[in-house]
């Protein structure tokens, strides 16, 4: 989310301000009446199964080591179920099938709800979209290592259910 200092609708230095309950960025101008309400954005986020392996991405700027899910964000008029099988397809080149619903986890610190799902890739070869990312990584599921981070926590809940129960740990090591 931006961190606004200036109103989007007139120009007008935002001002901190109680409104409905909490402290929030006002334009100044009563007469604009812009609120900056902050609101968390929905983003997707896919364990990307294939041949007993999970298919994680590096993106680009990352460092080496971190290597998280395929995540993105809706379309207009799009349905979360949808933008995960577009935003697979579009990352890493590979055609998906919908595995399941996996749950929503919170990303405070980005102030995004993450909504993760479980999809299957079919054969392929994998091909990244390399103005997103920078390198992918295939692990077999009894080794994949779930991260303290919304995305991880899902990938730990998906574990579970395969019978596999991991520690979380910090992201990138
Ligand atoms: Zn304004």
């Amino acid at each position: 989310m931006p961190k606004y200092n200036f109103c989007p609708q007139c120009g007008k230095p935002l001002v901190e301000e109680e409104k409905a309950g909490k402290v929030r960025k006002i334009c100044a101008d009563d007469a604009c009446g812009f609120i900056f309400w902050d609101n968390p954005l929905p983003v997707v986020a896919a364990i990307v199964e294939r041949k007993g392996h999970v298919i994680l991405v590096q993106s680009i700027g990352w460092p080496a080591s971190w290597f998280g899910l395929v995540t993105g964000f809706l379309e207009k008029g799009e349905m979360p179920e949808e933008a995960v099988l577009r935003e697979v397809q579009e990352e890493i080149g590979l055609e998906v099938e919908m595995g399941g619903y996996i749950g929503m986890y919170p990303f405070y610190r980005m102030n995004q709800l993450i909504i993760a799902y479980h999809v299957i890739a079919k054969d392929g070869e994998i091909k990244l979209d390399e103005t997103e990312l920078a390198a992918y990584r295939e692990v077999p599921i009894e080794k994949v290592q779930p991260w303290a981070a919304g995305t991880g926590i899902a990938l730990r809940d998906w574990l579970r259910t395969k019978g596999y129960e991991r520690e979380l740990v910090q992201f990138g090591s």
